[in-house]
This record gives structure tokens, sequence and C-alpha cells, in this order.
């Protein structure tokens, strides 16, 4: 009997994995805070709830629809940045 591993299994992801699919569930509009990865990992959690207030502020600031992978990255790279050194300013950037 051949015992194949299901990819399509949500409750196996792991954290890297479902952070790569949040943006195909938010444009999917799905509730992602449903997710069942979720339920098991506060960090996630707490991912999803920061970038459901930045995309719900980034559709007030941006003059489209359909968000595209460029806004996700930069809104992913704001994330990033943000928590890595929240208070430290980036220096040498020019306007
Ligand atoms: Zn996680």
């Amino acid at each position: 009997m051949s015992n194949t591993r299901d990819p399509q299994d949500g409750t196996s992801m792991n954290c890297a994995e479902f952070q790569e699919s949040i943006p195909e569930l938010f444009e999917s509009g799905a509730n992602v805070s449903k997710e069942a990865h979720l339920l098991g990992c506060e960090n996630c959690a707490a991912l999803v709830r920061d970038l459901e207030y930045i995309a719900s502020q980034a559709k007030l600031l941006l003059p489209i629809h359909d968000p595209s992978p460029t806004v996700w990255d930069n809104i992913q790279s704001a994330i990033r940045t943000g928590i890595d050194d929240k208070s430290a300013a980036p220096s040498g950037k020019r306007p």
C-alpha cells in the first residue's frame, strides 16, 4: 500500500509554509483568522492581525482594487523591517 503525503493538509503546515500562503488567502477572500494553523500558533495569529490592519490601511491608501503581489511584497517587507528594528531609524536614507 502506498502512503503518500497530502500537500493540501492545512493542519500540518509549518509557520513558513503558512506565511507564504497568507497573500493567497487574503486575495481569495478567505477568513484568514479562521485558518487552522492560527489555532495553535499565536505567532502567526499575531502576524495575521497585523496584516489585516495593514491591508485595511493599504486599501484606503491605494487607488486600486486588486492588490498586486508587489503590494504584498512591500507589506511583508515593511512588517519584517518594523519587527526587526522598530526603534532604529535607517541611516543614510535620502528623500
Ligand atoms: Zn505559525
